[in-house]
């Protein structure tokens, strides 16, 4: 479609009705063509959180999940019968997955990817705040000393060593490295700290959990190339921030996945998981 601002905000207006109507009817199911999809979590059950999700909210993401989709393990959405399979991810590893995720994802006996970032297992590390933001600009502030003192807008906690051990060991949760100190590795161009941030980090996960680590989340969804690299080197799948689904495991970068944002409201999240949504915008850009 063409450039123009008129078109596009008749093409953006167009979407939403979509959205909307697909909210109503669940069209977009029938759309014959099948696409896979990874969600993106954080934070379960914490109303102040960045990418909260009520507990409430989560369960009725997994009747709607189990009813249309196979949800399988990440690297499985690599993987196609001409079934439709969603995987799980969680990013931050927050202290309240083992409470409030964990046991919904056991009531209906569905696996999950738990991104960890290894030097705030426990605790901050010194001179960081425990907190994970939308974007790195937020990420400096937070972590300016000033922010320190504003208790109210405190996520929760990553989780001990001793609770990501236990979580670790149920055979529905796979751990992932998602760097030492969650830094936006775009900006990181030093081999050294790269090893540091994606192998180094791999490598302890692998030795505190006794398991094996084999997939990668970049912080903030930011990477170099020079930081793909490293991760390819050390891991078999990675995801990013990048929206969108998979259309053809063949075709589509392992090591750069796109997720959807499983944050989002209802309407919005159930229409980004659909193959219809996503080919449209191909003519609506
Ligand atoms: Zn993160």
């Amino acid at each position: 479609m063409g450039g123009s601002d008129f078109s596009r905000d008749v093409a953006r207006a167009g979407f939403d009705a979509l959205e909307r109507l697909d909210a109503a009817t669940n069209f977009s199911r029938c759309y014959p063509e099948t696409a896979n999809a990874v969600l993106a979590y954080h934070a379960v059950g914490n109303p102040a959180g960045y990418g909260n999700v009520s507990v409430d909210r989560f369960r009725r993401d997994l009747d709607y999940l189990t009813e249309h989709f196979r949800v399988v393990d990440l690297p499985a959405v690599l993987d196609s019968d001409g079934d439709e399979r969603v995987a799980l991810t969680f990013d931050d590893a927050y202290d309240d997955f083992a409470e409030n995720a964990l046991p919904v994802l056991r009531e209906y006996g569905v696996p999950a990817t738990l991104f960890v970032p290894v030097d705030f297992v426990g605790a901050a590390p010194e001179g960081y705040a425990y907190r994970f933001a939308r974007s790195p600009t937020e990420y400096e502030a937070f972590n300016d000393p000033a922010s320190f003192a504003d208790e109210t807008v405190r996520d929760p906690g990553v989780m001990s060593w001793e609770r990501l051990r236990a979580v670790a060991s149920d055979p529905l949760v796979t751990v992932g490295t998602h760097t030492r100190t969650h830094p936006d590795l775009a900006r990181i161009h030093d081999r050294a700290v790269l090893e540091r941030e994606i192998v180094g980090a791999r490598d302890e996960l692998e030795d505190r959990l006794g398991v094996t680590v084999d997939r990668f989340c970049y912080p903030f969804g930011r990477y170099s190339e020079e930081a793909v690299d490293v991760v390819r080197r050390s891991h078999e799948v990675a995801v990013t921030s990048r929206r969108g689904v998979v259309f053809d495991p063949e075709r589509t970068d392992e090591f750069r996945l796109p997720r959807v944002r499983a944050h989002e409201n209802e309407r919005r999240v159930r229409w980004d998981l659909s193959a219809l949504r996503w080919r449209l915008t191909e003519f609506v850009g």
